[in-house]
């Protein structure tokens, strides 16, 4: 992919329309908008973040990854994660069972934190994608889609697979020497839909969504 940087507004002239600045998200240094092309990134020029970044076929690829994860989040959260064998004691723990486990062992808040924050944000996140992917391409459900986008920003900071998988492998390190423990297909699946998740979140360059969503025209050829 090849990168370009944005040039920098001469602020001794009289500034352009603000449809033709971009201001950096990091250091807020205001430039010109930079035209790019397919495959391509513009970074600011003083701080390096990466401000636009192009790609080719962005909704189709990440329409995939959304559908990929969707499809993988019943198994992740349902099939076993890891069976525990304990001086005779076999048990075997999904990710809800142990919601359910936290909320009958009397830690209610504790429950409720993980199922939000391992379980539905994650989910109502993807489902908030997929829905944003679908409506581009109709100009009647691009308002629709530009709500739904909000929210999705919004939920972000609130989805947390990655530090429950460390909160698992932790679990699994301290446990190896203890007991006989056995990694189950749940796991695989967890870990396959933070993976298509994190893709997800690399394909869906926020400018390209927030430029096909306010499209007046028909937007397929952008997207
Ligand atoms: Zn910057």
């Amino acid at each position: 992919m090849s990168q370009d940087s944005g040039q920098p507004v001469d602020r001794s002239q009289a500034l352009p329309p603000l449809a033709e600045l971009i201001a950096c998200h990091e250091c807020d240094l205001l430039m010109h908008h930079p035209h790019i092309g397919e495959e391509q990134k513009a970074c600011c020029p003083r701080c390096g973040y990466e401000m636009i970044v192009h790609r080719t076929q962005m909704r189709r690829r990440s329409l995939a990854l959304a559908i990929t994860a969707l499809l993988l989040f019943i198994p992740a959260n349902f099939l076993p994660i890891m069976s525990l064998n304990l001086l005779g004691q076999n048990a075997v723990d999904t990710v809800w069972s142990g919601v359910v486990g936290l909320y009958h062992s009397g830690m209610q808040p504790v429950a409720l934190v993980v199922f939000l924050c391992s379980m539905l944000i994650p989910l109502l996140k993807l489902v908030c994608q997929l829905l944003v992917l679908l409506s581009m391409p109709f100009k009647a459900m691009r308002p629709l889609g530009i709500q739904l986008y909000r929210t999705y920003h919004h939920l972000r900071e609130w989805g947390m697979l990655e530090v429950y998988l460390f909160g698992i492998l932790v679990s699994i390190v301290k446990l190896i020497d203890l007991a006989d423990l056995h990694l189950g297909v749940g796991m695989a699946c967890f870990i396959a839909m933070m993976l298509a998740q994190v893709w997800l979140e690399v394909s869906m360059s926020p400018h390209q969504v927030w430029d096909a969503l306010s499209e007046e025209e028909d937007g397929h050829a952008r997207t």
